[in-house]
């Protein structure tokens, strides 16, 4: 039998099936028990340092006992923690972020996703060179500075000199004021040798999602193609780290198994990152199943309630204090208010998850991958951010600096935060401004921009800053 081992190197020891169960009796059996769930919650609040804050996080079994705890006011707590962290590590800014679909050929059979083989009803399209240039001046017309780009796997259509081929065309377009800054990849799991040739293309993150935690049902979930194979995808972010990426970003598909089972796996898997390559998971994605062609949401039985989504956000926000979080445009304005709130520091916005959709005039759905709830613009969305008091960055700086893996963990544990990444969301902020809003985005955005300029504590860091953001009325691009 397998045992439990966060630095193994094989699945099944970091991901065990054992220990999570023993996770869930031991959360369950202290769920009322007061006393150590306030030393939980007291352990994971942010302490005050000489330079800033410091969490500690919590372990899997830790953070268990925080989720299945149903006591009104400690769910409070969590929440007021949760919001705690989120202002001490990342502040009021907001990342801002939009998928590009490359490739709809897929041969997995992957039975939540309508790009699944066996599905004849879409169309399967895949963007040429052309066509790839054609969606990122269209990305760069809205304002984006970051993609995430997504495909299907398919080795004859999708095989990874195509996928770099489309990495090297997005960051060729030069458009307007505009320049894809960075391009995150969320593909299939891969070899160290793939990976290693996507670093060289200058990736950001690489992003995938295990989707279940759960061995047995994620066989029956993925019974064809070679996403079948439980560990080679689950072991894909070791290989990652070994081909060089040293930023991977985590994600469950909600609802697809127990989301208690799925909360302690995917904190297993991030304390095994952090045991073995020295960092954790740069983010950490928490979608959850959508309508999608040939699929019904409720062929899954483990849906979650937007109250314990937000739960078990904040809960992730306690654990691991130092990653991002990311919310898509799967969720509804009402269900991003609240989880921006609770820790989520990364959104996508005028998001269209078509092959081809971004150059369409309507919203096409033939292609879509699932429905999009929140179908704003990226003005509107930018806007409502605004308006609710975040700041929307369009910031890259830490990746174009080389400043990735432990070396933005580090800058997000010395609390200079507020001098360094404050500042660059606010001239970002005012570069989309300037270059792409709507007047009346614009003026919410100016007040934000003075509101926000003595938040910079250093004085000279403050005096740069205005000094740039004036330059920019002038027409100064970074
Ligand atoms: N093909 C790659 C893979 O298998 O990991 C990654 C790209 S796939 C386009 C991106 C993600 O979309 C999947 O990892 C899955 O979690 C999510 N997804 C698939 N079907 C979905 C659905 N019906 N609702 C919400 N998300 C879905």
């Amino acid at each position: 039998m397998a045992i439990y081992d966060v630095k193994s190197n094989k699945a099944e020891e970091f991901i065990n099936d054992g220990e999570i169960r023993e996770t869930l009796a031991y959360a369950e059996a202290n769920k009322h028990n007061e006393a150590l769930i306030d030393q939980i919650l007291e352990k994971a609040r942010p302490h005050k340092t000489a330079t800033g804050y410091h969490c500690a996080g919590l372990s899997h079994r830790e953070a268990s006992v925080l989720l299945a705890c149903d006591i009104p006011e400690k769910i409070e707590k969590i929440y007021q923690i949760a919001e705690e962290i989120k202002q001490a590590f990342y502040g009021n800014r907001i990342v801002i972020f939009a998928p590009l679909y490359l490739s709809n050929y897929c041969v997995n059979g992957c039975v939540y996703c309508p790009y699944h083989m066996k599905n004849k009803h879409i169309p399967r399209k895949k963007l040429t060179q052309e066509e790839v240039r054609a969606e990122v001046i269209a990305l760069q017309d809205m304002g984006h500075k970051r993609l995430a780009i997504e495909a299907g796997e398919d080795p004859v259509n999708n095989p990874i000199e195509y996928i770099l081929d489309c990495i090297k065309t997005i960051y060729s377009v030069h458009h307007k004021n505009g320049d894809i800054r960075r391009v995150n990849v969320n593909i299939a799991a891969t070899t160290v040798e793939n990976y290693r040739k996507l670093k060289e293309a200058g990736i950001g993150t690489y992003i995938l999602f295990q989707e279940t935690y759960h061995k047995e049902s994620y066989l029956k979930l993925h019974p064809t193609g070679p996403k079948h194979d439980y560990d080679y995808h689950t072991e894909a972010m070791d290989r990652a780290m070994e081909g060089g990426i040293d930023d991977v970003g985590l994600g469950v598909l909600f609802g697809l198994e127990l989301y208690k089972y799925e909360f302690a796996g995917l904190l297993m898997h991030a304390e095994h990152l952090e045991a073995v390559h020295g960092v954790g998971p740069h983010t950490i994605s928490v979608p959850r199943v959508k309508h999608a062609d040939d699929i019904d949401p409720d062929a899954f039985d483990n849906g979650i309630s937007d109250e314990i989504f937000a739960k078990l956000t904040a809960c992730i926000r306690l654990a691991v204090p130092y990653t991002g979080m990311i919310i898509s445009t799967r969720e509804s304005e009402a269900v991003r208010s609240q989880l921006l709130r609770l820790g989520i520091s990364q959104v996508s916005g005028g998001s269209r998850t078509s092959v081809g959709g971004y150059t369409e005039k309507e919203r096409p759905h033939d292609t879509e991958q699932f429905d999009v709830s929140d179908q704003r613009t990226l003005d509107e969305v930018v806007r409502w951010l605004m308006e609710n008091g975040h700041i929307p960055s369009f910031c890259t700086a830490c990746y174009r600096e080389g400043r990735t893996g432990d070396r933005f963990m580090a800058l997000c544990k010395s609390g200079q935060i507020v001098n360094c990444c404050h500042p660059n969301a606010l001239m970002t902020l005012k570069e989309y401004l300037e270059d792409y809003a709507s007047p009346e985005t614009r003026k919410v955005g100016m007040e934000v921009i003075e509101r926000e300029i003595p938040k910079i504590t250093n004085p000279k860091v403050r005096q740069i800053a205005v000094e740039h953001l004036h330059d920019m009325e002038g027409g100064k691009r970074d």
